[in-house]
């Protein structure tokens, strides 16, 4: 039998001593006002055994493209809170539809939250022959799994990465995706000077440019020798002015064929890159294989791959050199851990894509805590950086380029409901 946290069974002393008047007999000063502001501002532990989901909410917002936020409502005094990216486009009724028998809602209600593998095998069983192998189904499937978590922590007063096995380490290391005002060499080389300064220690630009002049057809996948040196002289600049020591990646967003993904490659080898990212699209895996033997620039994919079996896929085959599943979309925190260790048999490092809000930030850092091959986790809001703050309750979690662990219960951030609804996509039914 599951016990109940000293903290609940201290709330619910005072709650049936207020209820009875005992306390409020006494006055509830009798026991000091410090203890009073603790009852009332305490840590709120649950009953884990009783606890069950009552309702799931969504909510869409305009961010970093959009973001699918989840609330999982209980019948106790905690809610859990999760987040999708991407994949999630038009998905409203896939969580929380109104037809009872066809979305993951059925799946949820009456459920006790602590039973999240369960719970997430479930859905992906029930989904077998709707598109539960990738995409939207699992990009939702996703922001339930992280409010599962989040729920979970919360009725046991743990931080999520200690419900995930423990942390290897305390804070957790960021690299800044970097736009630069303009293509120019200078102007890229003075924005990574900018990042650097930040106090980041890895940074990443994009090389594809559709406006390039060199470009000489726009469904062509085919690079210019005009668009490569274009590219040499752009990452020669960011490379001189950071120094050998900050680490630097490139990501090409799949936009090349294969002799073209080959030879940015073995251009790109004397600037020493963390990884070139996707430099075909992410669907042949044989073909990335044969840009990985030929380079000594390491390759890296799995934005766009889902579950731990597409990673299986990219592993079995020596495809990639570093994995960086998107931990919004790619299955959840549970899935990325499977992912990562996965990975590790191989000695393969994984460096999530990562595009959310702070709070989906906080949850993706709990799982790259918990895994001894984490490499880093992306940040790509440097230009937002104001309005992704907004986006918690909780002060800014990003100091010098690293993310602390949250200690508290939960992920230990917590979406600020009034800032989302500013960004909100208001045609979609929320959860406000
Ligand atoms: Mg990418």
């Amino acid at each position: 039998m599951e016990s109940v946290p000293k903290e609940s069974s201290r709330r619910s002393f005072l709650k049936k001593g207020l209820a009875t008047g005992v306390v409020g007999s006494l006055g509830l000063s009798a026991f000091g006002s410090e203890l009073a502001d603790a009852v009332a501002n305490g840590p709120r532990y649950s009953n884990p055994s009783d606890l069950k989901i009552t309702d799931i909410k969504t909510a869409y917002m305009r961010g970093h493209g959009t973001h699918m936020f989840v609330k999982l409502i209980t019948n106790q005094d905690i809610v859990g809170y999760g987040e999708a990216m991407d994949a999630v486009r038009g998905t409203y009724g896939v969580a929380t539809g109104s037809i009872g028998w066809d979305n993951m809602r059925q799946f949820l209600v009456g459920k006790n939250p602590l039973d999240i593998n369960k719970i997430f095998e479930q859905i992906l069983r029930r989904g077998h022959f709707g598109g539960a192998q990738s995409g939207m189904y699992v990009a939702v499937l996703t922001g339930i799994e992280i409010a599962l978590w989040d729920l979970a922590g919360k009725a046991m007063g743990l931080p999520v990465y200690r419900l995930m096995g423990g942390k290897f380490r305390d804070k957790i290391r960021l690299y800044c995706d970097t736009a630069s005002s303009s293509e120019s060499p200078e102007d890229m080389a003075a924005a990574a000077m900018e990042v650097k300064n930040k106090g980041f220690t890895a940074i990443k630009f994009d090389i594809d440019w559709a406006g390039d002049p060199s470009k000489q057809d726009e469904f062509n996948m085919t690079a210019s020798n005009g668009e490569i040196e274009r590219m040499v002289k752009q990452v020669g600049a960011v490379r001189d002015a950071i120094g050998m020591n900050m680490d630097l990646c490139l990501d090409a967003h799949g936009r090349y064929d294969l002799p073209s993904g080959i030879q940015i490659a073995k251009e790109m080898e004397p600037f020493k890159l963390m990884w070139l990212e996707e430099p075909i699209p992410a669907e042949n895996l044989d073909s990335l294989r044969e840009i990985t033997r030929q380079t000594k620039t390491p390759i890296c994919t799995g934005e766009n791959h889902y579950l731990a079996h597409d990673f299986r896929k990219i592993l079995e085959k020596q495809a990639a050199d570093i994995v960086m599943p998107d931990l919004h979309k790619c299955g959840g925190l549970g899935e990325g851990q499977r992912i990562a260790n996965l990975a590790n048999l191989y000695y393969v490092p994984m460096a999530p894509h990562m595009v959310a809000s702070p709070f989906g930030a906080m949850a993706a850092s709990h799982c790259c805590a918990t895994v001894s091959n984490f490499l880093c986790l992306e940040w790509h809001w440097i230009s937002k950086w104001d309005q992704w703050n907004e986006l918690i309750q909780e002060d800014p979690i990003i100091k010098d380029g690293f993310i602390a662990l949250s200690d508290k219960p939960g992920v230990g951030v917590t979406p600020d409901e009034e800032a989302i609804r500013k960004y909100a996509v208001e045609e979609a039914p929320s959860f406000f």
